[in-house]
């Protein structure tokens, strides 16, 4: 008799054991008749349903209980082969999650057919039955305004689609229904009433490859490139692994440098992994890599069918496709031999996975190259503290790229200090005067700008003039923003809407006076002071994955002037026309209560100065803030990445803070504040006990309300594990985990381990 031991997607910290039918058996099945190995996925009975789940081990050790029957083999080949299968076991253990949730975040999503088949017992969907052809293009309907007016009668919703439609002037029903629910319908009801036109249009399936790329060849690097390049070619060439901090500062020349050390890799006919942080804002690498290597690349966008990704996922484990390239989820790509990951941005905060399975996908990648014996690079031009703390103690090599692979030096950045400096024209206290009229020398010089807020809607808040109090989201502790051209108040955190217009929920008073500015009001403001202009937006609310591309070719083919956005324009994106970049307040994220705050700061000031003068003329960059002497904004004026590092490296070592220690966060809600409150005492309480027994020193904080104290209608409490030492800070978590794995509904509470989130 044998047996496997199987990791199934259940919230429990185990591995269950099953009773391997006789081959036979399985055969009649509709399965395949070969030895089940580990790494096979398997279709097991669980509590009355059918689950799939990936063997860990086979043995012949009855277990002391009644054994269950494994039903069938999923997929001809394991899923998961060795390297990985160490990989995620380690993963699994690091963050003190149930390995098969893990294994599943890691494994190609099942189809609905076969997970319906699996469901009858004994039927086994086979691996053909998964894929199924994939079509190649598709029609897609894309939806514009028709006439200008809008009549009178129209519900929030509809407001909200004509809204997005025109910030866009045109845009997919499928980005249309991403962005707003129920949005492909009621376009296609405002085409009937004339609003809209619709029209049907054949795209190419998979937007990363929409049109063909013209292949180029490799340039000869810069001579910091050519240093960077040899390091990283000597420890492939002597196969003895390594992590890399690349740190070039923007339009240096990264990107080049990981295409040389991938053609390396490629030429050993080993595998590799490029990570960058939000694929949809960086379509241009993509193109990159396909210019250089051709069209034999599994990008794993989010965009991606589920079949889709099945297929990339096939081909990279069948070894047809040796290179990968996605956001942080593609560090699981099945990529064959692997021999080196590139994490580009490393220093992104969409690296952590923020709900369920919280890997960061950086430090996984670490991991997973040092287990293959593969290279890892990590490049930014604003390395994670973290980061550049172990390139400083030697555990990562450092690599720098001082100066710009193009003829033009960065850009000159002048603050404009909003303490005393008045509006220009529109008013507005953050559209200055001197922002204004760097604003009119550029459009006169026929260049563009980008203006950069981290706020979008109209007015983030709106506070009753009557009583004094903001307009929140009723179930959530944040105040309503203010859309108004869909005239609809919306919590950012829920989605929770009401029609603006809605009298004051304390008071009853019916004015509400808008308070602060968003993106839109910018837009608005724009529109009003520079006539002539042609203004366009970008933020989440007006597009979404592919979408944002279409945005930025807007600008890139000078149909726009300015542009006005949140975090989205900072990326990397490469705009030749753009000499000015203006960020209306600097210091804005500043006040966030999370230790990161000034490095976030720092991070997007550098990022979104590194967007202006990368063309043929010169940058200028306008830093506005109530804060210039801070150094995350005094440094970042200077381009001075060091400075900065030295200065918040000795604030974190006296706190205690990465890179200098370690959380765990220790995350509570409660449909109750009273029930959240006594969980989070309780936790708390039970780690306290428990670090009195470890060696080593661990500090328990709180409870606390969290920053955001409600979100969804749940009460939120944190409790934070602090310490120097991962071994006793695991003891005392595992003692937690322990309490919470009893369970508390209806409360919840989940760990964190290394917390980036700290809202
Ligand atoms: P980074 O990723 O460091 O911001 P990029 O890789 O985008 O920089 O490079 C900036 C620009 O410089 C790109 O247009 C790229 O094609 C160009 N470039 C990079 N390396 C070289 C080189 N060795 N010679 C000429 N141009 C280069
Ligand atoms: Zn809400």
């Amino acid at each position: 008799m044998r047996f496997v031991d199987v990791a199934l997607p259940v919230p429990l910290r185990r591995l269950f054991t099953y009773r391997l039918p006789e081959p036979t058996l399985l055969e009649a099945r509709g399965a395949w008749s070969e030895d089940v190995r580990v790494g096979h996925r398997v279709a097991v009975p669980f509590h009355g349903r059918t689950l799939a789940g990936i063997v860990v081990e086979t043995h012949a050790r009855p277990p002391a209980f009644e054994t269950r029957e494994v039903l069938g083999v999923i997929e001809a080949e394991p899923v998961i082969d060795r390297e990985l299968g160490e990989f995620l076991r380690a993963a699994a253990d690091y963050y003190l999650h149930p390995l098969g949730e893990v294994m599943r975040t890691a494994t190609p999503p099942l189809a609905a057919e076969a997970v319906r088949a699996l469901s009858r017992r004994g039927a086994i969907a086979r691996v053909e039955d998964l894929r199924g052809a994939r079509a190649a293009r598709r029609t897609q309907t894309f939806v514009r305004r028709a006439a200008l007016a809008a009549p009178a009668r129209l519900g929030p919703r509809q407001r909200e689609v004509i809204a997005v439609v025109e910030a866009r002037v045109e845009i997919g029903l499928a980005e249309l229904e991403a962005l707003i629910p129920g949005g492909r319908a009621h376009a296609r009801a405002l085409a009937k009433r004339g609003l809209f036109v619709l029209e049907e249009r054949e795209v190419e399936l998979d937007p990363f490859f929409a049109s063909p790329v013209e292949r180029e060849v490799p340039r000869v690097p810069t001579a910091e490139q050519r240093t960077a390049i040899d390091a990283i070619t000597a420890a492939l060439r002597a196969q003895r692994g390594g992590t890399f901090l690349l740190h070039g500062i923007t339009g240096s020349g990264k990107t080049e440098v990981y295409l040389q050390a991938i053609a390396e890799v490629r030429a050993a006919e080993q595998g590799a992994i490029v990570l960058v942080p939000e694929i949809a804002l960086t379509p241009q690498l993509v193109t990159r890599f396909r210019a250089r290597f051709g069209d034999g690349i599994a990008v794993l966008h989010s965009e991606l069918s589920d079949r889709d990704r099945r297929e990339a996922w096939e081909r990279l484990r069948r070894g047809e496709v040796s290179l990968a390239i996605g956001p942080r989820s593609a560090l699981f790509a099945p990529v064959r031999a692997l021999g080196i990951v590139v994490v580009d941005e490393e220093h992104d905060g969409s690296y952590k996975q923020e709900e369920g399975f919280r890997y960061h996908a950086r430090d996984m990648a670490i991991l997973r190259a040092q287990r293959a014996g593969a290279v890892a690079i990590l490049g930014s031009a604003t390395p994670s503290l973290e980061s550049y703390q172990h390139a400083r103690r030697g555990t990562h090599t450092l690599l720098t790229l001082t100066e710009r692979a193009t003829p033009r030096s960065l850009p000159r950045v002048e603050i404009v200090d909003l303490t005393r400096t008045g509006a220009g024209p529109s008013g507005d206290p953050l559209l200055t005067l001197p922002l204004h009229r760097a604003l009119v020398e550029t459009l006169e010089a026929g260049d563009q700008a980008v203006l950069f807020l981290n706020r979008r809607g109209y007015a983030p808040s709106l506070r009753c003039a009557r009583c004094g109090s903001v307009a929140s989201c009723p179930a959530c502790s944040v105040a309503l923003t203010e859309h108004r051209k869909a005239r609809v108040m919306r919590c950012h955190y829920c989605d929770f809407a009401a029609p603006v217009g809605t009298a004051c929920g304390a008071c009853g008073a019916p004015e509400l006076v808008e308070i602060g500015l968003g993106t839109e009001k910018v837009e608005d403001h724009l529109e009003r002071v520079l006539p002539s202009a042609r203004i366009a937006r970008l933020d989440r609310d007006v597009a979404s994955g592919a979408g944002i591309e279409a945005v930025l070719e807007r600008v890139k083919r000078h149909e726009v002037d300015v542009l006005v956005g949140t975090q989205m324009v900072t990326k990397g994106h490469d705009l030749p026309g753009v000499t000015l970049v203006g960020v209306l307040l600097a210091d804005q994220s500043l006040a966030f209560p999370d230790f990161r705050s000034a490095e976030r700061t720092f991070q997007l000031l550098t990022q979104v100065a590194g967007r202006a003068g990368r063309g043929e003329r010169e940058g200028r960059v306008i830093f506005q803030t109530y804060q210039p002497s801070e150094p995350a904004v005094a440094c970042a004026v200077h381009h001075d990445y060091l400075a900065f590092a030295e200065d918040e490296l000795a604030k974190r070592k006296e706190l205690g803070y990465a890179p200098f220690g370690r959380l765990v966060a220790v995350r509570v809600d409660a449909p109750e504040e009273g029930l959240a409150e006594s969980v989070a005492e309780r936790l708390a309480s039970i780690a306290r006990e428990q670090v009195a027994c470890v060696s080593g020193e661990v500090e328990v904080l709180g409870p606390a309300p969290a920053p955001i104290a409600r979100v969804r209608g749940r009460f939120r409490q944190r409790v934070l594990l602090k310490g120097r030492d991962r071994r006793p800070l695991r003891a005392v978590a595992l003692a937690v985990l322990t309490a919470i794995d009893e369970g508390l509904a209806p409360a919840r509470a989940s760990l964190d381990v290394d917390p980036v989130n700290m809202l």
